[in-house]
């Protein structure tokens, strides 16, 4: 029997069927709509948590696939769906991510749950890093925790920058630094509950794409919560930071750790827009008449198709190849996970840009999805890492060298 397959197994196919029909029946006729209201699409969240793709369970199960393809493959096709009411349903995933990854089992317990809400009144969730000062460079974070004995208390203070659900979150997930002097190795994740005195959040930021996604920056003025909150506790946090402090190899932190985990995903994200521009373009070159002839009859605009699926196609081989190591513990020694996030962003821009292009003035305006796609897509090469951040992930792996 042969060993190596990229055939999907019965689960997978019936997963992938199951999300596509929710994006084709669900998501996708209501786009347009959230993208011009530019409001979160509450009414769709909930539809998502009453048909169980929106709770901890789906994620769990998810996760637990031992190939690692079901996330990537749920997403891709959420995502062809719309990104921005996608991302409307799946950032609640990176607080969780947050959570799972740093978090003890009883806060997993406690918060998870608290992330998704229940099905009558669904809640989302918020991971909050950037920083107006600290983008790119995460170890530039100026939001800072101190303990207070006193009353067993992480106090918060400081501004993150473009969160996605900043606000209108129940749960905030906020990394800030216990010691500056070990930049990002002496930075935590902390869990601000709902309610939580002192966090407050800026208007809803007006954006070129993912409008139907709520974007805000968060402002933590002297907020105050329990001991408990520290994701992974005070022992786990102290050893990690004597580690630093005598100079050993540490695991990255907080904030880097939650971005290798979800960085496939992201890009499985952005094959979803690209397929789907893809898709409609293909379509509409068979149909558009030009000349006498289907446009598509010109290797022009044939041509520019196949390269098209064939960037798509390859650019999922590399989020299945990464989403895979990272689900068998294989080391990312090429920066594979920055690789297939690198290419899948750049894929979605260069797809969405050449199906504009096929549609011509069709594609200018919004009676078709295409501007639409092209907007969102923008988004795959600035969030999780910029392009030029996965490039010196992998060029720094590829090397040895600190390169600048
Ligand atoms: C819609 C949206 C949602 C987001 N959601 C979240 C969220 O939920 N949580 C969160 O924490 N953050 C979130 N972000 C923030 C996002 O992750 C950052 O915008 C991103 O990491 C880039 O940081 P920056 O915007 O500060 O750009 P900068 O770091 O200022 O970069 C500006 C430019 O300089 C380049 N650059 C910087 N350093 C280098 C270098 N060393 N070498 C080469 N080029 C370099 C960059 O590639 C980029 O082109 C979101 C952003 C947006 C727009």
């Amino acid at each position: 029997m042969a060993e190596f397959s990229l055939d999907l197994s019965e689960e997978q196919r019936d997963l992938r069927d199951w999300v596509h029909g929710f994006a084709a029946d669900v998501v996708r006729p209501a786009a347009a709509e959230w993208d011009a209201r530019e409001e979160a699409p509450w009414p769709v969240i909930q539809e998502a948590a009453k048909v169980g793709l929106y709770d901890f369970e789906f994620l769990a199960n998810a996760w637990a696939d031992p190939t690692g393809l079901s996330l990537p493959l749920a997403s891709e096709e959420l995502f062809w769906g719309d990104a921005g009411i996608g991302l409307a349903i799946m950032g609640t995933s990176l607080a969780v991510a947050a959570i799972y990854g740093s978090g003890t089992p009883d806060q997993l317990v406690e918060w998870v749950p608290q992330c998704f809400g229940s099905v009558d009144e669904p809640a989302v969730a918020a991971f909050c890093s950037t920083e107006p000062e600290a983008g790119s460079d995460v170890g530039a974070m100026r939001t800072r925790a101190v303990y207070d004995a006193a009353t067993d208390e992480w106090v918060l203070s400081g501004q993150k920058a473009y969160a996605t659900n900043g606000g209108i979150a129940g749960v905030h997930v906020v990394t800030a630094s216990v010691d500056p002097a070990l930049g990002a190795r002496g930075q935590a994740a902390f869990v601000v509950p709902p309610g939580t005195k002192g966090l407050a959040a800026s208007r809803k930021l007006k954006k070129l794409g993912l409008r139907a996604s709520h974007t805000a920056d968060v402002f933590l003025d002297d907020v105050r919560v329990p001991g408990a909150c520290l994701l992974g506790g005070r022992d786990a946090l102290e050893q990690r930071l004597d580690r630093a402090r005598s100079g050993q190899r540490s695991q990255s932190s907080s904030a880097m750790r939650t971005f290798e985990i979800t960085r496939p995903t992201v890009g499985a994200q952005a094959l979803g827009v690209a397929r789907a521009a893809h898709e409609y373009a293909l379509d509409y070159a068979k149909e558009r008449v030009q000349f006498g002839r289907p446009i598509i009859e010109n290797q022009a605009v044939a041509f520019a198709l196949a390269d098209m699926r064939t960037d798509i196609d390859a650019a999922r081989l590399l989020v299945w190849r990464a989403a895979w190591m990272g689900r068998n513990n294989r080391p990312f020694a090429a920066g594979e996970g920055s690789m297939s996030k690198l290419r899948a962003g750049e894929v979605a821009v260069s797809v969405t840009g050449k199906a504009l292009q096929i549609l011509g003035g069709a594609g200018f305006v919004r009676d078709h999805p295409v501007e639409r796609w092209y907007r969102d897509a923008k988004i795959y090469t600035i969030f999780e890492g910029t392009s030029e951040i996965q490039r010196l992930v992998v060029s720094r792996a590829i090397s040895g060298h600190q390169i600048r």
